[in-house]
């Protein structure tokens, strides 16, 4: 099986500009091409989940978001970063302007649907995986899914929570909270020794 980092989009990788919709105002955020490299050299998928409310809102087409996240991967990779794994977002929303979009899906974090989607699709085994967000919906969507999650302050993490389907539940907190991804990557990588070194250990036994 496969571990990943789940990583939100706006606030975590990019700036959070509040209804991004214009390729042209992506500004990525300061050390993020290189915690990506350390993270994907060590083993992890990058996979990026993140609740695109502009689209329930009319404001951009599902079209224009992988567009989007064309333009961000493509800013990545010119500043030394590494291929992304996956897209994964929500268009939904349960007062959407569009009612193509208006449902209490199970997609739109705080629930974890994007994130099991993705662990189907790419084999991964969430126990060993992490989950890092700027709102504590990331952070409940990475426990829900059985992921450890980390909680980073480039983006929202101030701000009131955002409109949700159903209560937040409280008693979710972070595993771990800094400043930034290059943060988290130095506190992932030290995990790693006592998890996945020896998972690794136990799969090469039997192949030799
Ligand atoms: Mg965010
Ligand atoms: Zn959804």
């Amino acid at each position: 099986m496969n571990v990943a980092i789940f990583l939100d989009r706006d606030g975590v990788l990019i700036e959070d500009v509040h209804l991004l919709a214009d390729p042209g105002d992506i500004r990525v955020l300061e050390g993020i091409p290189q915690a990506l490299r350390t993270l994907k050299e060590a083993g992890f998928k990058l996979i990026v989940v993140s609740n695109q409310t502009v689209v329930a809102r009319g404001l951009v087409t599902e079209q224009e978001v992988y567009a989007i996240n064309a333009e961000m991967e493509h800013l990545l990779e010119q500043a030394g970063g590494p291929h992304l794994d996956g897209f994964y977002f929500c268009p939904h929303h349960p007062n959407a302007t569009l009612p193509a979009y208006r449902i209490a899906c199970e997609c739109r974090k705080p629930r974890p649907g994007l994130l099991l989607r993705a662990a189907r699709e790419h084999n991964l085994n969430l126990g060993a995986s992490f989950t890092v967000g700027d709102r504590i919906t990331d952070i409940i969507a990475g426990a829900r899914a059985g992921c450890r999650t980390v909680l980073v302050q480039t983006g929202k993490q101030q701000a009131p929570p955002i409109e949700t389907v159903e209560p937040l539940d409280r008693s979710v907190q972070p595993d771990y909270t800094c400043a930034n991804l290059s943060e988290a990557a130095k506190w992932i990588l030290a995990l790693r020794p006592f998890d996945t070194a020896q998972g690794r250990r136990g799969s090469g036994q039997g192949a030799r």
